[in-house]
């Protein structure tokens, strides 16, 4: 579906002093969260307040892949309700997102990766997910540049395969929602920091912010690599560390690719993108931080296992590299919910792999803070998980590790 760019996007309001309720964060889940909210449940006396701008974290520095093929039940029913939600996304903002399903491929390096990938195959099929598992030859068929023998660091095994994952133009995305819940009357606030959250007797009354107070008795927080910081200014000390994950481009290049692979065993996940750079993610720092930057050993050592998968990109230069900041929890499953304190929302944890989650993550948080009570499809991702034991343990399937 194509779409002329739009002349106007959102308006640019004065905060006003009062709103029914504030998301903090206007990355894609706190923009995605104020669309549905104003389209689902009718709540459009809202303001996103972001510190920076539009899509200025995480949103735009990541490298856009989409999948749901995750293995516990939880996590597949809220991934592939966001992929769902995917498939009708540029009709349903009027917006063309470059949304592509050319099929995401994770590779299996080692005896342990092919029996962690064929369960997750078997389980996503249980869950009406489409998932295969493809041989070594399988993979090549998919992906011919893939170097497949065997006498390598990493041989390729074989791969999981779901054909409906694909990638999305991150800015698009943000622009697309922010631009929905705009026209709906939602304030969208760039430039102003929550340095502030206040609370009386248990509840939240409001947030204090670079443009001001602001009160609101339901504050919602989806501010990612800062959500620990915004927790604490409400006393909330989150299961949650903060951590650089780094991407870079190659130039421009005719297509090679055709589809999303993604190994987590050596950190490297790779598409190509519809202007021809290829977009590659790298792991994570090892060390906690706050600077949307990283360490060049991460990307070396990711190059040296890129160049050995795909030796095709031996002609390719590096572009630019950047980072993010990655929110991680301990089962590398993300926390929406609500918390202790009355009227305050947590939306975090999404760690290297929310993209894909949200229009799935704005769908159930929007349903989360209009009822005070989670939908049937974020309950099991609460933050009480971390005192009963509940985890949903998604390490095998995120794909990079930490
Ligand atoms: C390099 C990289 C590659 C990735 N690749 C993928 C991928 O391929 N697929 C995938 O699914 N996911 C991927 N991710 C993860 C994904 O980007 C994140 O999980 C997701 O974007 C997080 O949600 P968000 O978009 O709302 O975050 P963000 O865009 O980071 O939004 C949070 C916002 O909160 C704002 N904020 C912080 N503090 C305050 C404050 N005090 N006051 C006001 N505003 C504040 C920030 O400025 C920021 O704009 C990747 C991430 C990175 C960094």
């Amino acid at each position: 579906m194509e779409h002329e760019h739009p002349d106007f996007l959102w308006r640019t309001p004065d905060p006003k002093r009062a709103y029914d309720a504030v998301i903090v964060g206007g990355g894609g889940h706190g923009l995605a969260t104020a669309y549905y909210l104003a389209t689902r449940h009718g709540m459009t006396d809202v303001a996103v307040l972001e510190r920076g701008w539009i899509g200025g974290g995480n949103m735009g520095r990541n490298t856009t892949i989409i999948r749901s093929n995750y293995l516990w039940d939880e996590s597949a029913a809220i991934y592939e309700h966001s992929l769902k939600l995917w498939e009708g996304l540029s009709q349903e903002l009027g917006y063309d997102l470059l949304f592509s399903q050319r099929g995401v491929l994770n590779l299996a390096h080692n005896l342990h990766d092919v029996r962690e990938s064929v369960r997750r195959v078997e389980a996503n099929r249980l869950n009406g997910i489409d998932a295969y598992w493809l041989d070594a030859a399988g993979v090549k068929e998919v992906c011919p540049i893939v170097d497949i023998c065997p006498d390598v660091r990493y041989p390729v095994l074989g791969a999981t395969y779901q054909p409906r994952g694909g990638i999305a133009k991150h800015d698009h995305v943000a622009w697309g929602y922010a631009r929905g819940a705009d026209a709906l009357g939602v304030d969208i606030l760039q430039d102003c920091a929550v340095t502030g959250i206040d609370v009386e007797a248990g509840r939240v009354t409001g947030v204090q912010t670079s443009r001001g107070p602001i009160r609101a008795n339901r504050v919602a927080l989806a501010a990612a690599g800062h959500s620990s910081v915004l927790a604490a200014m409400a006393g909330l000390r989150l299961p949650v560390q903060s951590h650089p994950l780094q991407a870079l481009v190659s130039e421009l290049l005719e297509e090679v690719l055709p589809c999303v692979v993604m190994s987590n065993a050596v950190h490297v996940y790779v598409s190509q993108a519809h202007k021809g750079e290829l977009v590659m993610g790298a792991g994570i720092d090892a060390y906690n931080g706050y600077a949307q930057r990283g360490a060049v050993h991460v990307i070396e050592a990711q190059m040296a296992a890129a160049l050995e998968l795909f030796p095709l990109f031996a002609q390719a230069h590096v572009l630019r590299t950047w980072g993010g900041i990655v929110d991680t929890t301990p089962d590398a499953s993300p926390i929406v919910g609500p918390t202790p304190v009355e009227g305050l929302f947590l939306n975090c944890g999404w760690g290297t792999g929310g993209f894909k989650g949200t229009p799935g993550s704005g769908w159930t948080y929007a349903h989360t803070i209009a009822h005070g009570e989670p939908h049937p499809l974020n309950a099991p991702f609460a933050l009480e998980r971390f005192e009963s034991g509940a985890l949903i343990d998604e390490h095998g399937a995120a794909a990079v590790a930490h």
